[in-house]
């Protein structure tokens, strides 16, 4: 398993991330990158994996799966060449799909759209980001306070991260 990008723990079955990093772009890393900016760290397209401080990188990108890693999906759909990072967040069942700036259209393409459809068939909110926007996918028959409710678990869920992330980032600075 070669050290790449925000992929995590060692963890038998997962799929190798290649020269895919691209969640070294789209996933905010407070400290060391904004969303839709490369972390400093990465070494984009290296064929060995992109972090070039990977025993040292933060737990946050240690823990970090996208679906395509962890869900064994085809190659095809690989965030680096669908140009999306499908993630699931902890404790709601709402599924987060973050869009490559550049390639702002990949969402479209009838594959993607398909997999989104297919998730808001299973009962999974999608909430897609594009760099000016974000768009939710609701399930049928999904009231109004049970999506208030999920944005909230979201929200809060991305504040906790900020704090965890501020707190792994002290720790990177005194370790590089
Ligand atoms: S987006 Fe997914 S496949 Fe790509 S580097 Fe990150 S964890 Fe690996
Ligand atoms: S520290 Fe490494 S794994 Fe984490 S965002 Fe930066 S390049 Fe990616």
């Amino acid at each position: 398993m070669p050290p790449s990008a925000l992929q995590g723990q060692v963890i038998p079955k997962m799929q190798d991330c290649g020269k895919c990093s691209l969640c070294c772009k789209l996933i905010e890393v407070p400290g060391l990158a904004s969303a839709g900016e490369w972390c400093p760290h990465c070494d984009p397209g290296n064929p060995v994996g992109g972090c070039t401080i990977h025993s040292k990188r933060p737990s946050f990108c240690k823990n970090f799966h996208c679906f395509w890693r962890a869900e064994d999906w085809p190659e095809w759909l690989r965030p680096d060449m669908s140009g999306v990072i499908f993630e699931s967040l902890p404790g709601v069942e709402t599924v987060l799909v973050s869009v490559d700036p550049s390639q702002p259209d990949s969402w479209k393409e009838p594959g993607v759209r398909k997999v989104i459809e297919i998730l808001r068939r299973k009962c999974r909110p999608v909430i897609l980001r594009t760099k000016s926007d974000s768009m939710m996918f609701i399930p049928d028959g999904m009231g109004k306070d049970d999506i208030l409710r999920d944005v909230r678990q979201v929200i809060d869920w991305q504040e906790k991260q900020k704090w965890q992330h501020q707190h792994t980032q002290q720790t990177l600075a005194h370790s590089i």
